[in-house]
């Protein structure tokens, strides 16, 4: 993918990240491990995703004098996408203990892909000035896109999104709808397949870091239906600058 075409997407260069991204996506690693790598790869995003954030001076008194310090100016709220950017929070929590944490559900339907809201219990205004959407994969950019909607009509004044792995389907939805949105992973990979799933990826973020390897039903597209392989051509499309 030509990522100089979004000005928005910030792919992580840390060899720190890259480690950890090939441990992550390796089939072997059991779900302690994935959750721990989840963690540890967010808190690496989180920090260079915050990097602009403003902040405002404060006088702090050392055990010797006082000294100029500097305060987090924008109040955070985490938005992680259920269920699998859950595994995100804790790590985004250590960075910044004061954030707030906002559920947002949306369910993806399995055979068009579209995002279906199901949980949205936001107060009237917004209490946040900056808001990070957490969410591991990246895929067809529906699911954030709308919760990208849902939080400006909201009233929040920035909005970025965290993920470990995007595809450029999901990268050119979420930017096209939204271009002012930052876009922060630690890889961006080849393509969607025809049931929805990142690949090369890593497979279901949430049954891998959950342990719930129920089979078919519990993965994106189990059902192979047309619908579906439609959606991933439509964004394929889109992506190509295709009518
Ligand atoms: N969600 C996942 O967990 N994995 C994918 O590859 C796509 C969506």
């Amino acid at each position: 993918m030509d990522a100089s075409r979004f000005p928005n997407l910030h792919v992580s260069q840390h060899p720190l990240v890259a480690h950890k991204l090939a441990l992550l996506r390796d089939k072997g690693t059991e779900p302690k491990k994935f959750r721990e790598l989840v963690r540890e790869l967010s808190w690496l995003l989180g920090y260079e995703a915050m990097a602009d954030l403003s902040t405002q001076p404060i006088t702090v008194e050392t055990p010797l004098e006082s000294m100029a310090g500097a305060e987090l100016e924008p109040k955070v709220g985490l938005i992680p996408v259920l269920r699998a950017g859950l595994g995100m929070v804790d790590a985004m929590l250590e960075l910044m203990p004061s954030a707030e944490v906002w559920h947002i559900g949306l369910y993806r339907d399995e055979r068009s892909l579209k995002p279906v809201e199901y949980y949205n219990k936001l107060p009237d205004a917004a209490t946040v000035q900056v808001c990070l959407i957490l969410d591991p994969m990246l895929a067809t950019g529906g699911s954030s896109a709308a919760t990208v909607d849902i939080l400006k009509h909201w009233g929040a004044a920035r909005i970025k999104q965290v993920s470990l792995i995007a595809a450029p389907e999901g990268v050119a939805t979420l930017s096209g709808a939204h271009p002012d949105v930052d876009i922060h992973v630690a890889a961006v990979d080849r393509a969607l397949n025809e049931r929805g799933y990142i690949v090369p990826g890593l497979g279901d973020a949430g049954d891998r870091q959950f342990g719930t390897f129920a089979g078919p039903s519990s993965e994106p597209g189990h059902d192979p239906a047309d619908e579906t392989a439609e959606v991933v051509r439509r964004l394929q499309r889109n992506l190509a600058g295709e009518p």
